[in-house]
């Protein structure tokens, strides 16, 4: 995003959505929040904050001294899934970030010994004398599981290994091991100890599921938008790596959606990759950011096409959709214009013969019935595509 050529960070305020031919008219609470949001970005670019420095410590934690995280950002999930989170920060740099509302000028620290905080967190909840409780294990909801700070210090290794190592210990454990990732092939085949990612995975294919996380829009802008992550072809090659070694791959996280890009050719082109790559389930997910976000993200949209940044703005920022929030005050597109973007992408992945499961939160604010899309769909997939088939067996 530094060596976009003509491109220079700008003002988003009622005078340049104006000139934009934005027909929206947003609150002044929200023109405010765009203000401020382009400051950051214009300072952030000057500086060269925008992405993660890509370097990270090391530390060590206390792992009778963490305090387990269940995965429920809208308080509406229905699985109870606790979080593995081994690195604070993440060195990908989405722009969008989920996590951090797209803000990377945070010093990256990656716990050497979080293994032993999963150790202990599998046997009080899965091991010998526990609950034993239904339980995913979402590796990771705050960071990339597989990025260079987990991959080169062995710190996602040692993780697996103890998944590995408690079903061996505990064959009855209802633990199961959730994984949603923007790894390519390459972070897959990752060694450490001798022993690849995809190594690890073949121990437990059949107590843990590989997810992978993508979205709708041309490389170029997905370049911009996820600096450090791996291109689409590369995650679709970790997905049949996955299952040619029989390893269950086959849902992905379609987000964040940006609307703009939804046209017949991009969701034509993507969903038959995916379908390609033997992925029979999707959860989609619209872009949600906070509108100091949405400034930025709409300037990488304007560079490309100013139309398509003032299709953004007007499927975001029109009063009526101001209380449309998911976590952290971070904004969903137009409850209307959702519904009928949904249902032109199920209609065409309908063809495909392609399931789609859906965030709680989504389904309860965009008012989705179980007759559109059950809770648990047909082949099985819930939610962020949890797979309910990994627990048939206990
Ligand atoms: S991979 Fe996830 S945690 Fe990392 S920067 Fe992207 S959205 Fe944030």
């Amino acid at each position: 995003m530094y060596n976009l050529p003509g491109f220079e960070p700008r003002l988003v305020d009622k005078a340049y959505l104006e000139n934009l031919g934005v027909t929206v008219e947003p609150s002044e609470e929200t023109l405010k929040a765009l203000e401020s949001g382009s400051d950051v970005f214009r300072r952030r670019y000057a500086e060269g904050l925008l992405i993660p420095r890509q370097r990270y410590g090391l530390a060590e934690l206390d792992p009778a001294a963490v305090t387990p995280e269940i995965h429920n950002y809208t308080g509406r999930c229905p699985a109870l899934t606790w979080e593995i989170n081994p690195v604070r920060g993440c060195t990908v740099g989405c722009q969008y970030c989920l996590v951090s509302d797209g803000v990377h000028e945070q010093e990256l620290l990656a716990y050497e010994n979080y293994h032993l905080y999963v150790r202990r967190l599998l046997d009080e909840q899965n091991g010998p004398g526990s609950p034993n409780e239904r339980h995913y294990y979402y590796f990771s909801p705050k960071t990339e599981a597989f990025q260079e700070a987990t991959l080169y210090t062995g710190i996602a290794h040692r993780i697996l290994r103890e998944f590995i190592d408690h079903f061996r210990r505990c064959p009855e454990s209802r633990a199961r091991l959730f994984i949603a990732s923007k790894a390519g092939a390459r972070h897959l085949e990752c060694k450490d100890g001798g022993e690849s990612i995809l190594d690890l995975f073949a121990r437990m294919k059949d107590r843990m599921q590989f997810n992978t996380s993508v979205s709708i829009m041309p490389d170029a802008f997905r370049d911009i938008l996820e600096p450090y992550a791996a291109p689409l072809d590369e995650r679709l090659a970790a997905v049949k790596l996955c299952r040619e070694a029989g390893i269950p791959a086959n849902s992905a996280l379609v987000q964040p959606i940006i609307t703009p890009w939804l046209t017949p050719e991009h969701t034509g082109s993507f969903f038959d990759a995916l379908h390609g790559a033997g992925i029979i389930n999707y959860k989609p997910e619209f872009l949600t950011a906070c509108v100091e976000n949405l400034a930025m993200l709409g300037q990488y949209l304007g560079w490309f096409d100013k139309d398509l940044e003032r299709k953004l703005y007007d499927d975001y920022l029109m009063p009526s959709n101001e209380a449309h929030r998911k976590q952290r005050g971070r904004i969903a597109p137009d409850k209307e214009k959702s519904r009928g973007y949904l249902k032109s992408m199920m209609e065409y992945t309908g063809k495909l013969g392609m399931s789609v499961s859906i965030c709680y939160w989504v389904r309860k604010q965009l008012g989705i019935s179980e007759d559109i899309i059950p809770l648990i769909n047909s082949n099985g997939f819930q939610c962020l595509g949890y797979q309910s088939k990994l627990f048939a067996d206990v």
